[in-house]
C-alpha cells in the first residue's frame, strides 16, 4: 500500500511552487483560503490561467488527440491542490466538468471548438442546473427546451438560480426539460452564449460574501450543434458531471491552510501571561483537527485512485465532500473558541486574529454544505448506493 506521491510527481509539485511562489500576488491569489477568487474575474486572472496553459498544465490528463498529454490525472489533481494551496484561480470547470464530459459524450462541433479554447486556458463557464423548484431534486428542473425544427434547434424560456460565475463566464452549461413526461429520461444538457441576449442574470449575494446568479431564460435560440450528447439523455451527464466537480472543485488545500494557521497561532500566542499551548483544552482541541484533516486527506485519495483509474467516484466522492464540508465547518468553529471574541473581527480590522480569515470562514463554510449538493444529499447516496438502503 503506496499513500504517498512518487518522486516525479513531487518534481512536479516542485515546479509548481516555484512557479507560484515567483507569480505571487495579490491581484491573483488570495491570501484567505476560502476560495472567494473563484467567483471573481479579472483580466489578471485572466493572464494566469494563460500562464498555466503556456506552461501545458490544463487538461494534463486529456487524450492527445484534443491537446492534451494522457498523463495520469493525478497531474491534473496536483496542480488543483498547489493552486488551491496558494489562493490562485483553478481550471476546474472546464478542464475537469465541461470538457471530461464533452470528450466522453460530446459531437465533433463541440470538440472542435470548446477542447482547444479550454485547453488554452481562454475560456470561463457557468453551470446551470438549479431552478427554484429543482435544487436537491435537480432531475425536476423546469426550464423549458422546445424544439424549434425550422431553424434545426431549440427554443429555451424559464428561470435558473444560484448559478455562479454567470456575471463574467463565456459559456453557459444548461441543463433544460426536453420531455415533460419523463422525470430523469426528459433533461437535454445545451451549451449557450453567456452574452445571448435572451439572457438576464442578477446577483444573488450569500452570507460568505460570495456572488451566484439568478439566470432568466426569454427565448433563446440553441442550435442542434451546442447539444451536448443524447437528447433526453442529459441528467446522465449531469450526474457523471457533478461526481466529478465533487472533487475537482474541492481540494483539501483551503482546509490546510486554516488547520496550519491555527497550529501556528497555538505554538506562539500568550493569553493571560500564558502560552497557549500550554492549555490542555487548546491542545486537545487542535490535535483532533489535525487528526481529522489527515481523514480528509486520505479520502480525498481514494476519489482521486477511482478517478485516475478511470472511473466515476460517486460513493468517495460523497463521502469526501460530506466530510470536507462538515470539517471545515468544525475548524471554524474551533476558531472561534480558541480565539475568543476577537475572531468575530472582519478581514481588514487591526486587532483581528490571523487577519480575520476566520470571522468569514465561519459564514462561507455554511455555504460550501449547500452547493454542489448539500451534506444531507451525500448521506442519501452514501446510504443508497453504498449500503444499498432504501430510497427516502
Ligand atoms: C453558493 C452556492 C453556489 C451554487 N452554485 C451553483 C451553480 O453554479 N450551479 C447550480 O446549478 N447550482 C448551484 N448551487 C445550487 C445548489 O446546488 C443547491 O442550492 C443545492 O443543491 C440545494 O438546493 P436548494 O437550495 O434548492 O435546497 P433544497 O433542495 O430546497 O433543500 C433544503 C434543505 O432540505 C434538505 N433536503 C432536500 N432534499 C432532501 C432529501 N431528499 N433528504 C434529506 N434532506 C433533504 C437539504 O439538505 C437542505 O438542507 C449553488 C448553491 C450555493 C449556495
Amino acid at each position: 500500500m503506496e499513500f504517498d506521491f512518487s518522486e516525479e510527481e513531487r518534481t512536479f509539485v516542485a515546479e509548481l511552487e516555484a512557479f507560484l511562489a515567483a507569480e505571487r500576488s495579490p491581484a491573483v491569489m488570495d491570501d484567505a483560503p476560502e476560495q472567494l477568487s473563484q467567483t471573481v474575474d479579472t483580466p489578471a486572472k485572466r493572464a494566469f490561467m494563460g500562464k498555466l496553459a503556456e506552461r501545458g498544465w490544463l487538461g494534463m490528463s486529456w487524450p492527445k488527440q484534443y491537446g492534451g498529454q494522457e498523463r495520469p490525472g493525478i497531474y491534473d489533481f496536483l496542480l488543483t491542490e498547489c493552486l488551491s494551496r496558494a489562493g490562485a484561480p483553478q481550471p476546474g470547470k472546464g478542464v475537469g466538468i465541461v470538457g471530461k464530459t464533452i470528450i466522453r459524450h460530446g459531437n465533433e462541433t463541440l470538440k472542435q471548438y470548446f477542447l482547444p479554447r479550454i485547453i488554452r486556458g481562454e475560456i470561463e463557464f457557468a453551470i446551470g442546473y438549479s431552478e427554484p423548484g429543482a435544487g436537491s431534486d435537480a432531475a425536476n428542473m423546469q426550464l423549458r427546451a422546445v424544439r424549434d425544427g425550422a431553424r434545426g434547434g431549440w427554443l429555451l424560456d424559464g428561470q435558473k438560480i444560484w448559478t455562479t460565475s454567470a456575471h463574467f463566464a463565456d459559456w453557459y452549461w444548461v441543463g433544460a426539460r426536453t420531455d415533460p413526461s419523463s422525470k430523469h429520461r426528459g433533461i437535454t444538457l445545451f451549451l449557450i452564449p453567456m452574452d445571448h441576449p435572451g439572457l438576464t442574470i442578477r446577483p444573488t449575494w450569500t452570507i460568505g460574501d460570495e456572488r451566484t446568479n439568478e439566470v432568466f431564460f426569454d427565448a433563446v435560440f440553441v442550435p442542434d450543434d451546442f447539444v451536448v450528447g443524447q437528447v433526453n439523455g442529459g441528467w446522465t451527464y449531469i450526474c457523471e458531471a457533478l461526481d466529478l466537480e465533487r472533487f475537482a472543485m474541492m481540494p483539501v488545500g483551503p482546509l490546510e491552510r486554516k488547520v496550519e494557521a491555527l497550529v501556528g497561532w497555538a505554538r506562539e500566542a500568550v493569553r493571560d501571561g500564558e502560552p497557549v499551548r500550554r492549555d490542555p483544552r487548546v491542545r486537545s482541541r487542535i490535535a483532533g483537527l489535525v487528526t481529522r484533516l489527515e481523514v480528509a486527506r486520505m479520502l480525498q485519495r481514494r476519489v482521486i485512485g477511482e478517478a485516475v483509474r478511470g472511473g466515476v467516484p460517486t460513493v468517495a466522492s460523497s463521502k469526501y465532500k460530506l466530510f470536507m464540508n462538515e470539517q471545515s465547518k468544525a475548524v471554524a468553529d474551533a476558531a472561534e473558541d480558541l480565539l475568543g471574541p476577537a475572531a468575530q473581527l472582519r478581514h481588514g480590522e487591526p486587532a483581528a486574529p490571523l487577519g480575520g480569515r476566520f470571522e468569514r470562514s465561519y459564514r462561507y463554510t455554511v455555504v460550501d454544505t449547500i452547493g454542489g449538493g448539500t451534506s444531507e444529499i451525500q448521506k442519501n447516496i452514501i446510504a443508497r448506493r453504498s449500503l444499498g438502503l432504501p430510497a427516502a
